[in-house]
């Protein structure tokens, strides 16, 4: 098939591109670089199936294509702060560009969407029914809204347009190519740690997030698009843990002499996060394979060489 991959240059997308062309599909890869790289594809670029594209989404785009995985979207909240406004612009145009394309060429389009759209949420784990406790005015709603309007917008072109659409509730990923600079928390302990550094921790470090390698998210992303329910699926791990237990794993991990200091909370930052992952698991037959603590590992032996460090031999 031809796939077009929109964020395909970052962190998620840059693996996508990978598993796809190694089945053999031809893949389009359209990024502005906001905040991916050329370095993520850089093996791809030779390639004679993968294509780099390089466009903004906010801007009308005429392409053939019969699968569109659309991630275009800054993914941090260091990142979708820095330009909120245009955080919005590519949330909610750039997904309306991207529905404007499928319904044109007929083509299956996924939207990554996000488990922001439960905001700082009431209902614990977080099923698909629960609608969310998202603050419309704060600081992180340019992310947390533009997402929640683009799954609108998907169910809207489906159900007007009878556009072929699915969307993912992507649960915080990380592995390997994440930005050493995108302020995310297993980046940064990570880098803190090979760097020798004191581990941040923001707030008391109580608040919880469930981690899943990026591996086993391409997996459900794609078993998802070749499925055929429209309506949202959550992706992530159900192992749930406090920024705490995660700051001391990565030191038991990479550096255990190394201290803590705690930083003031960010607003909104929400209290408690974990998958349910039921409906995954009962449509693709899917639950994530890597432990968070293998994962970790393979994350940081990524970070040490783009960093020029060391390997230290408990990380082989
Ligand atoms: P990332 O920042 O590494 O990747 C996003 C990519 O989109 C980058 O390559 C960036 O340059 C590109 N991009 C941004 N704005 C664009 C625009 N206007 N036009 C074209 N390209 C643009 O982030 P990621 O972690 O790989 O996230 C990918 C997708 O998954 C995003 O939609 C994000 O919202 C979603 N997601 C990620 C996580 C996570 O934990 N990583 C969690 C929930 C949802
Ligand atoms: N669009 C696009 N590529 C296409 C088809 C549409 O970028 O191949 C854009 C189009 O410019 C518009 C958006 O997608 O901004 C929505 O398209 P649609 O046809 O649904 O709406 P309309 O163009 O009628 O407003
Ligand atoms: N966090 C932290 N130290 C850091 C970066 C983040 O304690 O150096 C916290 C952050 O406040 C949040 C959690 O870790 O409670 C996850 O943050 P991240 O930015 O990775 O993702 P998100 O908040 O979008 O889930």
């Amino acid at each position: 098939m031809r796939i077009l991959v929109t964020g395909g240059a970052g962190f998620i997308g840059s693996h996508l591109c990978e598993r796809l062309v190694g089945e053999g599909h031809e893949v389009l890869c359209l990024d502005n670089f906001y905040t991916g790289s050329r370095l993520n594809i850089a093996p791809l670029l030779t390639h004679p199936r993968f294509e780099l594209i390089r466009h903004d989404v906010i801007e009308p785009i005429l392409l053939e294509v019969e699968r569109i995985y659309h991630l275009a979207c800054p993914a941090s909240p260091v990142h979708y702060q820095a330009n909120p406004i245009k955080t919005i612009k590519t949330g909610v145009l750039g997904t309306l560009n991207m529905l404007g394309l499928a319904k044109r060429v007929r083509a299956r389009l996924l939207l990554a969407s996000t488990s922001e759209v439960y905001g700082d949420p009431l209902v614990h784990p977080q099923h698909e029914e629960y609608w969310g406790h998202v603050n419309p005015i704060g600081v992180r709603s340019c992310y947390d809204e533009s997402k929640r309007l683009a799954e609108t917008l998907t169910m809207d072109y489906h159900r007007q347009n009878g556009v072929d659409t699915r969307i993912i509730r992507i649960f915080n990923t990380y592995g390997p190519r994440m930005s050493e600079h995108d302020g995310r928390v297993v980046s940064n302990l990570i880098v803190q740690a090979l760097q020798g550094e004191a581990l941040s921790v923001y707030g008391n470090g109580e608040q919880t997030r469930s981690f899943c390698y990026v591996s086993d998210l391409v997996e459900g992303m794609v078993g998802l698009m070749e499925s055929d329910y429209t309506h949202p699926v959550n992706l992530g791990n159900p192992g749930e843990y406090t920024i705490n237990e995660l700051a001391d794993l990565v030191r038991k991990l990479i550096n255990p002499g190394l201290p803590i200091v705690y930083r003031p909370l960010p607003s909104d930052d929400p209290r408690q996060r974990r998958p349910d992952i039921s409906l995954a698991r009962r449509l693709l037959g899917w639950q994530p394979q890597v432990e968070l603590r293998e994962g970790l590992l393979l994350t940081a032996e990524d970070f040490a060489k783009r960093l020029g460090r060391g390997v230290r031999p408990s990380l082989i």
